[in-house]
């Protein structure tokens, strides 16, 4: 079989990336990170317009870094949920007018998808438990008949956007703890660290237990958090287990992990159609027909 070579566009919050990524190898994976002065959280306006000012020099970065030529694309696949609004239409009208201006197929991605399918690549995990922490999503997922299930998760706030946010309103509020000098601010916040992650750590250990997983995968922003993965090391040596994790080239937001997800679902003949190609600001993981895995 010839090589096939997708581009990822990745841009659901404050990252905007993009990657190329040729059968299992990830040639190019540049990244912009959208940063909002001191105590204050990213709003989808502003962050869309940095993403709309760097997305065509990144896709540069990407091609030359490659040494590809628009040509070599195969598919171009963009994130199409779930995020925020405004960054993830920026990112679907470029892909829109990539697919049309080269004439390749487009191909909408699921974001956390990509996050599974590109730790999967870098780390050789086979059929992980997956824990997936970052500012917006946190999930405990595994992999059974063709979807990635859903095992845990929280509705009201990702544990990423709690912890941070956590730490905006501790410097508004002066707790009596605090105004009495009975803790610290860095007390309360790595307390709060400590009980967040004991919850994360049990219900993946729940979830490997009901599957009867013996590998357990840590995707998403907050899985580069060295605390977090020495919690889950050592639940996963109890069980005699085995750890994945990735450093954050790979488990923050990148393009790189759009295009694996999308080199898995194009090679198993999906394709987004042009007036198909919509963003979604909540798209399930386990809407997905995840057709590239018996
Ligand atoms: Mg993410």
């Amino acid at each position: 079989m010839p090589a096939v070579t997708v581009l990822g566009l990745e841009g659901s919050a404050n990252k905007v990336g993009t990657g190329l990524v040729r059968d299992g190898q990830v040639l190019s994976n540049p990244r912009r990170t959208f940063v909002p002065a001191p105590g204050q959280g990213f709003l989808p306006g502003q962050t869309a317009r940095h993403h709309q000012g760097c997305v065509l020099a990144l896709l540069q970065e990407a091609l030359q870094e490659a040494g590809l030529e628009s040509a070599d694309v195969d598919c171009v696949a963009y994130t199409k949920g779930p995020g925020m609004g405004a960054p993830l239409v920026t990112v679907a009208v470029v892909a829109r007018t990539l697919a049309q201006l080269w004439n390749k197929p487009l191909l909408g991605v699921n974001h956390c998808v990509g996050h599974i399918e590109m730790g999967r690549l870098i780390t050789g995990a086979q059929n992980p438990t997956v824990l997936y922490v970052s500012g917006g999503n946190t999930q405990v997922i595994a992999y059974s008949e063709r979807r990635y299930r859903i095992f845990g998760e929280t509705i009201d706030i990702a544990v990423g956007n709690c912890l941070d946010r956590f730490a905006r309103v501790l410097k508004e509020v002066a707790h009596k703890m605090l105004a009495s000098g009975e803790c610290t601010p860095e007390d309360l916040c790595f307390s709060l660290q400590e009980t967040l992650f004991a919850m994360l750590v049990e219900i993946t250990e729940r979830a490997m237990a009901h599957c009867g997983s013996q590998e357990a995968l840590v995707v998403g922003g907050v899985g580069c958090n060295m605390r977090l993965q020495e919690m889950m090391q050592i639940m996963c040596a109890e069980r005699g287990a085995k750890l994945f994790a990735t450093d954050e080239r790979f488990c923050i937001d990148n393009g790189a992990m759009i295009a694996q997800a999308g080199w898995e679902m194009f090679r198993t003949g999906q394709v987004t159609q042009l007036e198909d190609s919509w963003i979604t600001q909540r798209y399930r993981t386990d809407e997905v027909e995840v057709t590239w895995r018996d």
